[in-house]
């Protein structure tokens, strides 16, 4: 753990904001998490707590630690607690003005030098910055999902970063037992710019009959060796989030090879959003698990 850092503010409650905070608080922070909707902040304690009694239950983890992990998890309900912390990491939905409205509140509220970092998957953070009067203390801080698995955080430097900021970021991710890479401040970064597409061309390929869903996820199971099919990681990232970075891609970089899929835009329009709605590209039972 940092010297100097003892409390990680967390804001929004998903499926990225719980992991972060299940890593902090078991990497020994303090974590304020927050998330404007008060039961998907219930669902994410519910869910930190289950992920740790498996731990236990797998004798991986003494019941005490689970305990002290636990007591290290504050449960807040308006950002204003944020006054508090040492570190704040964003992790609300892949919106650009819902995620500037914020950095300008967390500004506010957030002592001078406290670094505000996001966990967006594609928009600019330099365009974040913007919106405080710390820019050089805002940079990106990409986690990967499920963050407790994922060892990768890919750490993104806005305009006006610091080289300070950047050093501090790359001892957090350190001491979250993560590994850091740097990438530059373009849409999607250096992970979406390369994933998305694939997930994208993987949808016109069923959209346009090229092939069922299970034989595109299977040819690149076992035939390119990814753990999972891109028509299943859609389904697990979320296809409301993929369709927002394809959108973010296209806007940013004006390449029409960025369009997204109209099936994609379909199904969002749905509401089959993938494993969290409990349906996507495949049906899920309740809690995730393939039905
Ligand atoms: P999610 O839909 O699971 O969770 C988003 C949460 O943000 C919701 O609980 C919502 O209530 C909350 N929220 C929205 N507005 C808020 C506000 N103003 N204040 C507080 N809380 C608010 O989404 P997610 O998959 O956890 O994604 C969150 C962020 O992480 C996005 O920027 C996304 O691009 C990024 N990300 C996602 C993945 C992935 O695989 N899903 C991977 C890396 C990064």
């Amino acid at each position: 753990m940092s010297a100097a850092l003892r409390t990680i503010g967390v804001v929004g409650a998903g499926q990225m904001g719980r992991g972060i905070a299940q890593v902090a608080a078991q990497s020994g922070f303090t974590v304020l998490l927050h998330d404007e909707n008060t039961s998907a902040l219930d669902a994410s304690l519910g869910h930190i707590g289950g992920q740790l009694e498996r731990q236990v239950e797998k004798g991986r983890l003494a019941p005490a630690v689970r305990a002290e992990t636990l007591a290290r998890l504050q449960r807040v309900t308006g950002t204003e607690a944020f006054s508090a912390a040492d570190f704040v990491i964003e992790a609300v939905s892949e919106n650009q003005a819902l995620k500037a409205r914020l950095f300008e509140t967390l500004d506010r509220t957030c002592a001078p030098g406290v670094i505000l970092a996001s966990n967006t998957s594609s928009l600019s953070i330099t365009r974040l910055a913007a919106a405080t009067r710390r820019p050089a203390r805002v940079i990106g801080m990409h986690f990967m999902n499920p963050v407790p698995v994922m060892e990768l955080i890919e750490i993104v430097a806005g305009q006006a970063t610091s080289g300070e900021t950047i050093e501090e970021t790359r001892a957090l991710a350190k001491s979250l037992g993560k590994t850091a890479v740097q990438a530059q401040d373009y849409p999607g970064f250096i992970s979406n710019r390369i994933l998305m597409p694939m997930i994208n061309e993987a949808i016109f390929a069923l959209y346009e009959g090229v092939g069922g869903r299970e034989d595109i996820d299977t040819v690149m199971r076992l035939g390119m060796r990814h753990p999972m099919g891109p028509l299943a990681l859609a389904d697990f990232i979320g296809l409301d989030t993929c369709l927002a970075i394809l959108e973010i891609l296209h806007a940013g970089l004006g390449d029409p090879k960025y369009r997204p899929c109209p099936l994609l835009r379909r199904m969002v329009e749905a509401g089959r959003l993938g494993r969290k709605s409990g349906r996507g590209f495949y049906d899920y039972a309740p809690g995730g698990a393939p039905a």
